[in-house]
């Protein structure tokens, strides 16, 4: 651990911690459903290709689901599955009753639109949040109900760690650094909702910095390793730091390691927030947790049951 870590470690935001807990109340929930309803909430998840990453992430979001007592199943098709293919197995997973929530790992080979994949998804079914009904929904507000949205889990999990650090977010300053549909854009219609005051950055943002020192709640999610300074950060703010990405880190014994980063230069930004998250550690450890979460919320709407709040 470095000196800053051990200096500030009240700062840290525990994620892996929290996301434990949330898994906990998962299980527990679970358990309640299934002895309330004789139903368990079941996810099924596609994956296509033989791509490393997404095999690892398929089976992580497999035993995770099991141990929370989802019904978890998975398919693995050729990485030459055709669209229409893909799309038939889609349809039917739709029909099937005992399925309540359907993700199908990203990224496609290239002879998928992964667009068309998802507009094919029912959008009750659609855990990953991503289905343009489930957007319109977030961003219209529509928050409960049988027709409410699916909230996508890496923007759900970083309001989670939010409000129970900050508490209410009512009036902050929110500066989300990113625009694409399945981070910034999400987690900016979340914050909106939590009465925040949101400006989403980008890359043609002008003064990017003088930006981000404006926000009580800085959300980075650029994909740029460390690219967000200690001089960026209003001294005080919750950091939040949705970056995974991989740098080299050779060693004399293995000149080949890499080592994981976020978007944030972490050591320079925890000696002036008041609250950030590691990487790893951090927002990682709950977009499995929410979307274990997203399953039982879905599989108690398609079932007429209240669902529990997390
Ligand atoms: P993305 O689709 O590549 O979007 C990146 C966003 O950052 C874009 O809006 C882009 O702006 C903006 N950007 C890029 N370079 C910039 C720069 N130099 N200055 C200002 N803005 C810049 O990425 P994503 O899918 O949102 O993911 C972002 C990061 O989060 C990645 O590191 C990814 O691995 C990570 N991630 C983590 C989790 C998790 O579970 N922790 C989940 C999802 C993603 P333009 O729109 O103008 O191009």
């Amino acid at each position: 651990m470095t000196d800053a870590r051990v200096q500030f470690a009240d700062r840290i935001i525990d994620g892996k911690a929290f996301a434990e807990g949330l898994r906990e109340r998962i299980g527990a929930a679970v358990g309640k459903i299934k002895a309330a309803h004789a139903m368990a909430p079941a996810l099924t998840v596609v994956l296509v290709g033989e791509d490393p990453a997404s095999q690892v992430y398929v089976r992580n979001k497999g035993r995770a689901a099991a141990a929370a007592g989802i019904a978890a199943a998975d398919h693995r098709l050729d990485a030459s599955t055709s669209q229409e293919e893909l799309l038939v197995l889609v349809a039917q997973l739709n029909g099937d009753p005992a399925v309540h929530g359907i993700l199908v790992q990203l990224p496609l080979p290239e002879q998928i639109d992964p667009a068309a994949v998802i507009d094919a998804i029912d959008p009750a079914k659609d855990v990953d949040g991503f289905h343009v009904v489930n957007t319109g929904r977030l961003a219209t507000g529509r928050m409960s109900g049988p027709n409410a949205a699916m909230v996508p889990c890496t923007p759900l999990g970083c309001r989670m760690l939010l409000e129970d650090r900050l508490g209410d977010l009512a009036g902050l300053e929110a500066v989300v650094l990113g625009r694409s549909n399945i981070v910034g854009k999400p987690m900016a219609a979340l914050l909106t909702q939590a009465s925040c005051t949101v400006t989403i950055a980008h890359s043609r943002t002008r003064d990017l910095p003088a930006v981000c020192r404006r926000a009580d709640i800085l959300v980075a999610a650029v994909g740029r390793p460390q690219m967000v300074q200690g001089d960026w950060i209003k001294p005080g703010a919750a950091v939040i730091d949705v970056g995974i990405n991989r740098i080299p880190a050779p060693t004399d014994n293995e000149p080949d390691k890499m080592r994981l980063v976020g978007d944030v230069d972490f050591d320079a930004a925890i000696e002036v927030a008041g609250a950030i998250t590691p990487v790893p550690g951090g927002v990682g450890p709950m977009t499995i947790a929410c979307l274990l979460a997203n399953t039982v919320t879905a599989a108690c709407r398609q079932n007429g049951i209240e669902p529990p709040s997390f």
